[in-house]
């Protein structure tokens, strides 16, 4: 079966995860600190903060913030769940906003602005399948509004400018993420005061950890705000530092795979709409494309199974799921319900190869058919 994602991983990461346990330290320390130093730097940044994952991140963010109670919260459908649980978990509302276009599935700025409230406090925005969305619109009308611009970064790890729109990112490692530590996330911001409130509020607020106490940096604890156990720990880290040396040559192979791919279903599937066609910055991170309308994408779906080919998709939209739409009654986002029930994604990750591209553009193309 050819998968939609698969991590990258083997004799460096192994290694990496021997000399850890060898070291006798296993919980966050020495590793975790070098991880934040390198993806920092990796993104242009000065520091940044590890956590258990991009859920956690955003949670941290928006805590950070003092975003709560009372508060409301722009936010896209078209994202994983995670994006606007974190909203619930601080106690705000999230306030959907629908996609600009089928070829453009990111969050609409006209949309956006008519859902402004004197409420509002912040915007997460989300690089949706790796692709930047615009800074300087998305800055202006934060600035405009004065809300907290937010960035869900977990599709878009190594791309050039990402941790720059506003307040902070969040970052995801899972397992089918660009680069992974299985699970795991990361904050990227340009604040160092912020960064210090989410990195003492990952620790059960507290003013050192353990590892600064064995190191005799410190001798006891205070705890001077309600924090969490987000953190991360050293077998992550390792496996995170092999990976990001990595990640830039994973990510161009992902832009030319994408290429490939827009090439061949522009031969054998015209019919299909392939989103973001005008080559801007993107991490690639899936390759969603929309079927014709009429098509079952359920039915393509299983005739691709059968050809040994998986298929997802990208996503259900959250105002339709059942815990949301209860919670939401009445709410219509038509682009976003539109892409949602034409999408599919197809398999994209660095180990594919051409030939592969143009098998699974053909099996599509023949999926389709058979519902013609
Ligand atoms: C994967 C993902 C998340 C959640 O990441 P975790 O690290 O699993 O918490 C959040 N938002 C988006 C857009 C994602 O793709």
């Amino acid at each position: 079966m050819l998968l939609v994602a698969q991590p990258e991983l083997g004799a460096a990461e192994k290694r990496a995860l021997c000399e850890t346990i060898d070291s006798g330290w296993i919980t966050m320390g020495p590793r975790v600190q070098a991880f934040e130093e390198a993806f920092a730097a990796r993104h242009g940044a000065a520091d940044a903060v590890a956590v258990g994952s991009c859920t956690a991140a955003l949670h941290l963010i928006l805590a950070a913030l003092d975003i709560g109670p009372g508060d409301e919260v722009l936010a896209p459908s078209l994202t994983f769940v995670a994006t606007t649980n974190s909203i619930l978990y601080v106690g705000a509302t999230p306030v959907f906003v629908d996609i600009d276009a089928l070829d453009r599935p990111l969050l609409s700025l006209a949309e956006a602005e008519a859902k402004v409230t004197p409420r509002t406090k912040a915007i997460i925005l989300v690089h949706f399948a790796g692709r930047l969305a615009d800074p300087a619109p998305w800055r202006e009308f934060a600035e405009r509004h004065g809300l907290y611009l937010v960035e869900d970064a977990a599709h878009v790890i190594g791309v050039e400018g990402v941790g720059t729109y506003g307040e902070a990112a969040a970052f995801s490692f899972y397992g089918n993420k660009n680069m992974t530590t299985a699970e795991g996330g990361m904050v990227l911001s340009r604040s160092p005061e912020l960064l210090e409130r989410i990195r003492r509020m990952r620790g059960h607020g507290m003013t050192s950890g353990t590892f600064e106490r064995v190191s005799k940096r410190e001798a006891g604890y205070d705890v001077t705000m309600l924090g969490y156990n987000y953190r991360m720990d050293e077998l992550r880290a390792a496996i995170g530092l092999v990976q990001l040396e990595q990640l830039p040559a994973w990510n161009e192979r992902r832009r030319a795979l994408r290429a490939a791919y827009a090439n061949e279903l522009g031969r054998v599937c015209p019919a299909v709409l392939v989103p973001f066609d005008d080559d801007g910055p993107s991490a690639n991170h899936i390759m969603p494309v929309l079927l014709p309308r009429g098509v079952s994408s359920r039915a393509v779906a299983a005739f691709m199974r059968e050809a040994k080919v998986q298929t997802t998709m990208h996503y259900p939209a959250i105002h339709q799921l059942s815990y949301y739409r209860d919670r939401f009654p009445g709410l219509s986002l038509p682009v976003t319900e539109e892409f949602c029930e034409r999408e599919i994604t197809l398999p994209l990750h660095p180990s594919m190869g051409q030939g592969q591209v143009t098998e699974v553009a053909e099996i599509l193309a023949a999926a389709i058919r058979g519902q013609g």
